[in-house]
């Protein structure tokens, strides 16, 4: 029997106001060493002030030469010509090519004027006075010419580009010390739960050691924004409530978990839903069915149900995308792909089901059941499984979409 109370949202439905509710929780710019910029969010065009390559060089050690005069060299008819000049890396002073003359060149060094092609040494016998050459290269070999790569003026990087190691390359290359990246939104992270134990203390009876913070803190960072744990509290409405409001003033986004399902002692739920300004709703998912949003104190709050692997997995499904939509990033979403099953799988009607799986050559091994407890399958998975809502069963073979969450700040 359907009633209101069954009600359930779909998972666009809520991953939408999710998204409008972090949209302008991105706290501005600020300009950092670029040693300092790396997994940041870009806030500027990068243009570059020179061109990349900065001047055509050379691509081979070798010898800078006049094609025309050395196109026709084999080892039965060497061409030998004089070394004129000796032409390192970094030497700023180089002569132009003199007709009938080579300089002896080192991979990145400023090809002369005059110079239309670079033998690699392997076809000489490497001499610096004079040379013979014995097998030539096709004519414009071996020049890396300016601006190829790049254009001077040219926009380098985009504003909205994560940037990761080839990024900060491309910024120190044309010269940025300094570029000027989004402000990480500060994200106050906050478990729930009597029976929460902080690691390394030891466990009475009925008791576990809290890991939903590390989990979240991780992927808040992970994700561009800068996570604050707050000590856990139990499941104490006056405790959570004065825990909250007592560091809400610094944050851009409070994230919760636990306490928010169907049963006694939902903590979240009895003290956010009395404000007035908190929703909480059934999602069309599993796991991650209860979800919760809204403001606290003018606050947006994102409120994650406490099952290890439901927290983790409506983190990605929900509060990775907004944040990052926040940030700027054009494309916030997990890179995802399609791969087949190694195995059959069932899932239950008119909820989607996200499993853990690992990837690898288009098939994807299904790891672990779909308990959200299963925190040491979610460690072993490198994509979550998407089943979707009208889907009850899959035989083995069968394409199911996958998010490749491992690894990459993308
Ligand atoms: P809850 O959503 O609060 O009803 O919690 C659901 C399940 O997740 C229970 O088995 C909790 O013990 C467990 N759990 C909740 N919060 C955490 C946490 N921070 N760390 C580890 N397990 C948790
Ligand atoms: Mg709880």
């Amino acid at each position: 029997m359907t009633t209101a109370t069954d009600h359930r949202r779909t998972v666009e439905e809520h991953r939408a106001a999710v998204r409008a509710l972090l949209a302008d929780c991105s706290p501005g710019t600020e300009e950092v060493p670029l040693v300092d910029a790396v997994g940041r969010v870009l806030a500027e065009d990068v243009t570059a002030a020179v061109p990349l390559p900065v001047f055509t060089n050379s691509a081979m050690d070798g010898y800078a030469a006049r094609w025309a005069e050395v196109g026709a060299a084999t080892s039965d008819r060497p061409v030998r010509l004089p070394v004129a000049e000796d032409v390192p890396a970094g030497r700023t002073d180089v002569p132009p090519l003199d007709p009938g003359t080579v300089h002896r060149i080192m991979t990145g060094a400023p090809v002369p004027d005059g110079a239309d092609v670079v033998v690699p040494v392997e076809d000489t016998d490497g001499s610096t006075t004079t040379v013979t050459i014995t097998a030539s290269p096709a004519a414009g070999s071996y020049l890396r010419h300016s601006g190829e790569d790049i254009a001077q003026g040219a926009t380098a990087l985009t504003a909205g580009t994560v940037l990761g190691p080839a990024q900060l390359g491309v910024a120190a290359s044309v010269g940025r010390a300094r570029v000027l990246v989004r402000r990480r939104p500060r994200v106050l992270v906050l478990s729930t739960g009597s029976e929460l134990v902080a690691p390394g203390e030891a466990l009475r009876p009925g008791q576990i050691h809290e890991s939903n913070s590390l989990v979240l803190a991780a992927a808040v960072d992970a994700a561009g924004g800068a996570a604050r744990t707050l000590h856990f509290v139990p499941d104490d409405v006056d405790q959570f409530l004065t825990t909250v409001r007592a560091e809400l003033a610094d944050a851009d986004l409070l994230i919760t978990s636990g306490g928010v399902s169907m049963g006694a002692y939902e903590v979240v739920k009895d003290a956010l839903g009395a404000l007035g300004t908190v929703e909480f709703v059934k999602v069309a998912m599993q796991p991650g069915g209860p979800q919760g949003s809204g403001t606290v104190d003018g606050v947006p709050v994102v409120t994650l149900p406490g099952n290890p692997v439901s927290s983790f997995v409506s983190f990605e499904v929900f509060v990775r995308p907004a944040l990052r939509a926040a940030l700027g990033i054009p494309d916030p979403h997990r890179l995802r792909t399609t791969a087949r099953l190694t195995r059959p799988l069932t899932s239950p009607p008119g909820r989607r089901q996200y499993l853990r799986g690992r990837f690898a050559d288009g098939e994807v091994e299904l790891v672990g059941g779909p308990g959200s407890h299963l925190l040491a399958h979610l460690a072993r998975a490198t994509c979550l499984v998407v089943v979707p809502e009208g889907v009850t069963e899959l035989p083995a073979g069968s394409p199911v979409e996958v998010l490749l969450v491992e690894g990459a700040l993308q």
